[in-house]
């Protein structure tokens, strides 16, 4: 490639938000036959809000919630600042939590007020021996099947309340999709999310391939997998748990909206975490290679 090319591309994309790592990159997307997307924070806005709050055993809401934020402080997921922002909402304080742990791709937990309160997805707390979790699955599917993504919340290994968090689709995300699946290209969505919810927000975008549940592990053996089946990859993600998936493809794609772990980890960061940018990169990384071939 020569520099003189690459560096107008580059710039042409740095205009239009679409921020290149260096030439390599460039050269690549043209050639990218799959595109692997993560849901949250990427298909979706990131900016979820409690929709739905059902409590369970002898627990009133506002101890249950103020539990839980103290421990959802302590997180950086997009999950637990919605829970904190409701409580802040609802003018609840929160007591101070100590021991926290993050289980990446599963939940947190932590010890307030002399309760041990663990936060997470079913299975998390299920393979943890809670209590009841069963009971609180029962309405959850409600809210799943409409896209919310639903935690559980367990204080002493009893289940406490279930909680549906929606996360609205961003605006660009219908037309990128469009356009990617335009190009011919084969578009896969992978989330850390129950299977439910995944498949509402995946039905909702014509997204025909999908897959939940899957761990931040997982999502790297799978771009690894699409690798050594021959497909060229580009991966969209916005959290740590894309992190190593998007080291893994041959470009990596980070929502500039998400952590610096991602954007660290990518070729491409779409500044405002436009999805349309893809396409865009894709379309620029040809007049490029075409300019100098
Ligand atoms: P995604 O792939 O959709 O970005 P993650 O892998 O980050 O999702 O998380 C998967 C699931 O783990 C979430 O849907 C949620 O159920 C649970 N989870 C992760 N972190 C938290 C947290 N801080 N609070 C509550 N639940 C969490
Ligand atoms: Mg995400």
């Amino acid at each position: 490639a020569t520099p003189m090319s690459v560096m107008v591309g580059v710039g042409r994309g740095a205009r239009e938000g679409v921020l290149i790592k260096n030439a390599e990159v460039l050269e690549v997307m043209e050639k990218i036959d799959t595109v692997v997307v993560d849901k949250t924070g990427t298909l979706t806005q990131g900016r979820p809000e409690v929709s739905a709050i059902e409590i369970f055993g002898e627990w009133k809401q506002a101890d249950v919630l103020g539990l839980a934020a103290a421990v959802e402080s302590q997180s950086e997921h997009p999950l637990a600042q919605a829970v904190v922002r409701r409580v802040k909402a609802d003018n609840l304080s929160f007591p101070e939590a100590s021991d926290f742990e993050s289980i990446t791709g599963g939940g947190v937990r932590a010890r307030v007020d002399g309760h041990a309160v663990l936060i997470g997805k079913a299975d998390l707390l299920e393979e943890q021996s809670v209590s009841e979790v069963s009971a609180g699955k029962v309405n959850a599917a409600q809210h799943q099947s409409q896209g919310a993504t639903v935690v559980f919340v367990a204080i002493d290994g009893k289940l406490a309340a279930m909680v549906a968090i929606t996360d609205p689709i961003k605006e660009s995300t219908p037309a990128a999709l469009e356009t990617l699946h335009g190009l011919g290209l084969r578009v896969i969505m992978l989330t850390g999310d129950a299977e439910p919810t995944a498949r509402a927000v995946a039905e909702r975008l014509g997204i025909d391939e999908f897959h939940a549940g899957v761990s931040p592990e997982n999502k790297h053996k799978f771009v690894k997998r699409l690798k050594n089946e021959g497909k060229v990859v580009a991966m969209a993600g916005d959290g740590i748990n894309d992190a190593p998936a998007l080291a893994e493809a041959d470009v990596g794609i980070a929502m500039g909206t998400g952590t610096g772990v991602a954007i660290e980890s990518a070729g491409v960061t779409l500044v405002g975490g436009d999805l349309r940018g893809v396409a865009a990169a894709n379309s620029l990384s040809r007049k490029t290679m075409s300019n100098i071939r």
